[in-house]
C-alpha cells in the first residue's frame, strides 16, 4: 500500500454515544475528514438495538446525555427518571439532526476488517458492502455491550415457537398475548423485561442460572422545582461526575459497615433503598467492595426486602444470591421484579441447580428433566462484553499480529484506550478503563476529548503515528489487575470477570481504580502533559 492514498483522516467505527460524539469532536473541531460506519440504520448504539419490553437506562436521565452541548442541557426535558429505549434514541436522533452528523455517516455498513500499513502508516478498512477505504486514524466505538451473546443450545433449530435475544428485538415489538413465554436469564435485561412481559403473557417461565441483587428504580416524574435545580446547577454538575468515582452523584458513605451501629446501619440502607437507583450500590459503606463482613451486611439487607416481598418462601429462597458478594455484578434495578413472582401464571425455574438447560425441544425448553412448553422464548442472556466487539473488527497491526492472539489471555491495552501494536487505534471505553463500571457518556465524553487532544498534538508537532509502549501496556494491565484483586470483584463469576462465556479467558474487563473515573481522568490528563508518556511518536 506503499504511496496510498488517504481516503479520510479518521474512520470511526460505530454511532452510538461514542461515534456520534467523536464524529462531532474531530469533525467540528479540528476540521477532520471523517466517515463513520454503523451496522444498524441509524444512529444509537445501545438504544438502537435494545427494544426489549422495559428497556430503559439506569443511570439518572440528568446525567445520562451529552454534556458537550450545554444549550442542549438546557432544553432537553426527559419524561422520566429513567427514559425508555423510545426515548433515548429520539434524543439521540435529535443530536445527530442538531449537529448534523448523518451526511458523514454510512449505516447499514459493518467494518469487516481493518489493517495498518507499517509503509504508509494508514489504516485499511473493508466493509460488508464491499468497500475498501484508508485513514489515519481509527477510532473503535464500537460499544463495550454491543457483540449478543447467544449461548449454542442444543436443539434450538428443532424449536417451532417463536424466539428472540433482547438484543436484537423486532422493531415491531412482539405481542405476548395469551403466550406461553420463556425468558432465559435474569440479569439486568430480564429484570427489567420480566413484569412487562408477564402483564401480556398467559404463562411466564422464567429460567434463571444465577440469582440477583435487585434494588428498586423507582422510575416517574422528576418534580419539576428538581429538575430546575439541575439545570441551574449544570455546570457544577458536570463537573461533580466528572470527578466522582463512578460518574454519578454517588458517593461512598465514608465509613466502615462494621463501625456503624445496626441501627444507623439500617437507616442508611433504608435512605438509599427509598430513594431508588444506583446508591445502594455505589454509594454505600467504603468498605462494602473490600471487606466481605461488610458486604455481607449490605446483602443482608436485600436478602431480607426479597423474602418480605416474594410470599412463596420456596420461590424466595430461590431468588436470594448465595454464591457471591453483593455488588460484584452489574446491579439491576427494578420496577415490580420481586412482584410479579406472586402472580400465579409465573414460574421460576432454578436451571442451575437442576443441571442447567438441557436442550431446547420441538415444543419449549427442557430443563432439569423437565420439558416446559412455550410459544416464545426470550433469551435475554447478554453480551460477549468489551473484548467482543473488538475481536470482531478482525483487526491486524503491525506485523499482522491480531487481537485474538495478543489477548488469548484477556486484554491488554494501555490506559483502555490504546492497544501496543495497533498504532493509530483508538478504542473508546475500551477494556481496562472505567467503561461499564461509570455512568457511560462520562466516560465516553473524555475518552473522546481525549483522543481529540491528543490527535491535535500529533498534528501540531507534525507526528504521524502513535504507538503504546509494551512496557508501559504491561504496567497498566498489571495496575488494572492489582487494583482490582483487592476487592471482591474478582471472586464473582460475572460478564465483568468474563465468566458468561465458555472459553473466554477469567479477566476482569473493565478499570475499578482507587480513585475511579475522577483520578483516571487524571491519568490520562497527566500522560498527555508528560508528553503522552507511555506512548511511542513519530
Ligand atoms: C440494555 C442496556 C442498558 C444500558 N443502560 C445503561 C445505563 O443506564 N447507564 C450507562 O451508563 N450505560 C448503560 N448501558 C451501556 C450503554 O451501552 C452505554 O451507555 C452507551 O450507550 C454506549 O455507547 P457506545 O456508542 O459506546 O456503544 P453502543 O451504543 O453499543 O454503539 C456501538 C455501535 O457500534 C456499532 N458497531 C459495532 N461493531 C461494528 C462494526 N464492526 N461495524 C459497524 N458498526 C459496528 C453497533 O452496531 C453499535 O450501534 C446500557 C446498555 C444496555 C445494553
Amino acid at each position: 500500500m506503499a504511496g496510498a492514498t488517504q481516503d479520510f483522516d479518521a474512520v470511526v467505527i460505530g454511532a452510538g454515544f461514542s461515534g456520534m460524539y467523536m464524529l462531532k469532536s474531530l469533525r467540528d473541531k479540528l476540521g477532520l475528514k471523517v466517515r463513520v460506519y454503523e451496522a444498524g440504520e441509524t444512529v444509537g448504539g445501545t438504544w438502537y438495538w435494545n427494544r426489549y419490553p422495559g428497556a430503559r437506562c439506569d443511570s439518572d436521565s440528568y446525567i445520562y446525555c451529552f454534556t458537550f452541548d450545554k444549550q442542549l442541557l438546557q432544553e432537553w426535558e426527559w419524561t422520566e427518571r429513567y427514559p425508555e429505549q423510545p426515548e433515548i434514541l429520539r434524543y439521540l436522533e435529535h443530536v445527530a439532526e442538531r449537529h448534523d452528523l448523518k451526511r458523514d455517516m454510512q449505516f447499514n455498513t459493518r467494518v469487516t476488517g481493518a489493517e495498518f500499513d507499517e509503509k504508509s502508516n494508514l489504516w485499511r478498512v473493508r466493509t460488508d458492502k464491499g468497500e475498501s477505504v484508508t485513514a489515519r486514524y481509527l477510532v473503535a466505538a464500537v460499544g463495550s455491550l454491543s457483540h449478543t451473546n447467544m449461548p449454542q443450545f442444543k436443539g434450538l433449530q428443532s424449536f417451532k415457537g417463536k424466539w428472540y435475544h433482547t438484543s436484537r428485538f423486532p422493531h415491531a415489538g412482539v405481542d405476548f398475548t395469551n403466550k406461553r413465554v420463556g425468558v432465559v436469564g435474569t440479569g439486568a435485561t430480564a429484570v427489567q423485561a420480566i413484569p412487562e412481559i408477564a402483564q401480556q403473557a398467559k404463562q411466564l417461565i422464567v429460567f434463571q442460572r444465577t440469582a440477583n441483587y435487585c434494588v428498586p428504580a423507582r422510575n416517574g416524574k422528576v418534580d419539576p422545582d428538581l429538575v430546575k435545580a439541575r439545570k441551574a446547577d449544570y455546570d457544577g454538575i458536570v463537573e461533580r461526575i466528572r470527578d466522582s468515582f463512578f460518574g454519578q452523584e454517588h458517593y461512598f458513605i465514608p465509613k466502615s459497615a462494621l463501625e456503624a451501629t445496626p441501627e444507623e446501619r439500617e437507616r442508611e440502607f433504608d435512605k438509599r433503598w427509598d430513594a431508588g437507583g444506583f446508591g445502594f450500590w455505589l454509594g454505600n459503606y467504603e468498605d462494602m467492595f473490600f471487606n466481605k463482613e461488610a458486604n455481607d451486611l449490605c446483602a443482608d439487607y436485600l436478602k431480607r426486602k426479597i423474602r418480605r416481598t416474594v410470599k412463596d418462601p420456596v420461590v424466595a429462597e430461590k431468588l436470594i444470591p448465595n454464591d457471591y458478594a453483593y455488588g460484584t455484578k452489574r446491579q439491576p434495578l427494578d420496577t415490580n421484579y420481586y412482584e410479579t413472582f406472586n402472580k400465579d401464571s409465573v414460574l421460576l425455574v432454578d436451571a442451575k441447580a437442576d443441571g442447567g438447560i438441557e436442550e431446547i425441544t420441538e415444543k419449549g425448553i427442557r430443563a432439569g428433566g423437565k420439558e416446559y412448553e412455550l410459544d416464545i422464548i426470550v433469551f435475554a442472556t447478554g453480551f460477549d462484553a468489551m473484548t467482543g466487539p473488538l475481536k470482531a473488527l478482525n483487526l491486524r497491526g503491525r506485523g499482522g499480529r491480531t487481537l485474538d492472539k495478543e489477548w488469548a489471555h484477556g486484554p491488554h491495552t494501555y490506559l483502555g484506550i490504546s492497544v501496543a501494536g495497533f498504532p493509530n487505534l483508538f478504542t473508546i471505553t475500551g477494556p481496562q478503563s472505567p467503561s461499564v463500571l461509570s455512568n457511560m457518556p462520562v466516560s465516553i465524553e473524555q475518552h473522546v476529548d481525549w483522543v481529540t487532544d491528543c490527535i491535535a498534538h500529533m498534528r501540531k508537532s507534525g507526528k504521524t503515528v502513535i504507538d503504546a509502549l509494551p512496557q508501559a501496556q504491561e504496567q497498566w494491565v498489571a495496575h488494572v489487575n492489582e487494583t482490582v484483586s483487592e476487592t471482591l470483584m474478582t471472586s464473582a463469576n460475572s460478564w465483568y470477570m468474563s465468566a458468561n462465556i465458555p472459553g473466554k479467558p477469567r479477566a476482569f474487563l473493565p478499570y475499578l481504580g482507587p480513585e475511579g473515573v475522577g483520578g483516571y481522568r487524571k491519568k490520562c490528563d497527566e500522560v498527555a502533559a508528560n508528553g503522552y508518556e507511555g506512548f511511542e511518536l513519530k
